[in-house]
């Protein structure tokens, strides 16, 4: 490692699915490596995604894997070819946790869980010797040393060798990662992209029956229109706007339009696979047969096949039309107003970050040599499907090699 016979010694700041890679790297390139979290474990966020079945990374081919990562593909293709979803399935594999590719195309362990992937992983890494300490909050760092406050309040300020940061984004603040660093960094001249939600939820301005009756009951097989992109798939109600799959794979559109409108006119198809002639004829025969003490809600409920969550919300967009043409119109073309982006809290993941120009081609920050990022703290996004564990893995263990070859040239 060192071009002396002593050990290198490297600090990981976050214990996350990007830091823990950089560490196996590092702790197999030789280095004496600790792991700093302030949180009193490590990849709570990572055990957060095992709730969901762990998705890994998806099994499509990299002509389609890599445009997900929208402008930051080409920064990070490298590092993702380095460590591709292949790989990546393998070095589960290896530590106990075999994969298999869902009927979506999206890879999970077959286990469906985190933890036994994160005991087998913390195992390899005790073996190699990797250190950890809880419960230490990085509070400063320049080249060549780290501040923490330690679990007893106290500061330490600590030399190492080279430092990799991997510290998260800003969602699900109560795993450990706040986006803290943002302001650190950025008080060191490093260029920053504000943290943004990504892969969250929307907010609606309800009407009181919709708020009150329909949070949490799920709308199933729509189809979404934004900005020329289209999804089917799953959204739920929620007391504030909506949430699910669907509606996160173009929250990113909508949080940009948003941004720049105040608003945006999200389009749902709630009957995607029936056309409108076919609709409008059930919604009539539906209506032929109704006796009096049947009510129009019946009615989308038998003839057009309607949940009462999707009926109130054809309601929420002005009174019913009359006729079953305009009725099947509607059904097939509801306009939902967007008026806000859920917060960061509640995201999936986080969008912006150190801006990628602002590290090398080893993930190191050019304005702090012997400093690397990795995961989720740089600045790119990602749709859901196992692309956010994929980067961060890959990006962890790009930084965990990048910080090898700098101590070895050291
Ligand atoms: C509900 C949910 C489900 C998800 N499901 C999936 C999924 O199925 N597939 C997928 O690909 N992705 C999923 N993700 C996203 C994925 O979990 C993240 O992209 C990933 O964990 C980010 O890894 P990271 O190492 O960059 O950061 P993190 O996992 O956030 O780890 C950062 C670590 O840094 C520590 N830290 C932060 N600040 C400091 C500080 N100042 N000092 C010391 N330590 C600090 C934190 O405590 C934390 O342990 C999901 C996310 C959520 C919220």
């Amino acid at each position: 490692m060192s071009k002396n016979s002593e050990k290198s010694r490297v600090a990981i700041i976050g214990g996350g699915p990007s830091g823990l890679m950089a560490a196996e790297v590092l702790g197999q390139a030789g280095a004496d490596v600790t792991i700093f979290d302030r949180m009193p474990s490590l990849a709570r966020k990572f055990l957060l995604a095992g709730r969901g079945g762990l998705n890994l990374t998806h099994s499509e081919g990299m002509q389609d894997f890599m445009p997900r990562y929208g402008a930051a593909a080409e920064n990070l293709a490298p590092a993702i070819e380095a460590l591709n979803p292949d790989a990546l399935r393998a070095w589960s594999g290896e530590l106990g946790e075999e994969t298999f590719v869902g009927s979506s195309g999206r890879v999970f362990p077959k286990s469906f869980k985190a933890s036994p992937l994160l005991r087998a992983f913390l195992r390899r890494l005790g073996d190699l010797g990797v250190q950890v300490r809880t419960r230490c909050a990085l509070r400063s760092v320049s080249p060549g040393s780290i501040t923490i406050e330690n679990a007893d309040g106290l500061e330490e300020t600590l030399g190492f060798d080279a430092i990799v940061l991997a510290l998260g984004g800003a969602s699900w603040p109560r795993m450990g990662s706040d986006g803290a660093w943002t302001q650190m960094l950025a008080g060191q001249g490093v260029a920053i992209s504000p943290l943004r939600p990504a892969n969250c939820g929307v907010i609606v301005d309800w009407s009181q029956t919709m708020r009150e009756r329909f949070a949490g009951a799920p709308l199933k097989n729509l189809a979404l229109s934004f900005g020329g992109q289209h999804m089917r798939g799953e959204a739920i109600v929620t007391e504030r706007g909506l949430e699910g799959g669907a509606i996160y794979a173009l929250s990113g559109a909508l949080r940009e339009e948003v941004a720049a409108q105040g608003f945006a006119t999200l389009r749902i198809d709630l009957r995607p696979d029936m056309n409108e002639s076919a609709l409008a004829r059930k919604i009539d025969a539906a209506r032929q047969g109704r006796s009096s003490a049947q009510s129009i809600s019946n009615v989308l409920r038998k003839g057009a096949g309607l949940s009462p969550a999707a009926a109130s919300l054809l309601r929420e967009s002005g009174p019913l039309p009359v006729s079953a043409q305009d009725i099947a119109a509607r059904i097939k073309d509801i306009s939902v107003r967007i008026i806000g982006i859920a917060p960061i809290a509640r995201a999936i993941s986080t969008a912006g970050g150190i801006a990628l120009d602002e590290v090398d081609e080893n993930f190191m920050l050019k304005r702090l040599p012997g400093v690397f990022a990795a995961g989720e703290m740089l600045d790119w996004e990602a749709p859901t499907g196992g692309y956010l564990l994929q980067a961060c893995f890959a990006t962890g263990a790009a930084a965990g090699r990048g910080a090898a070859k700098f101590l070895s040239a050291k």
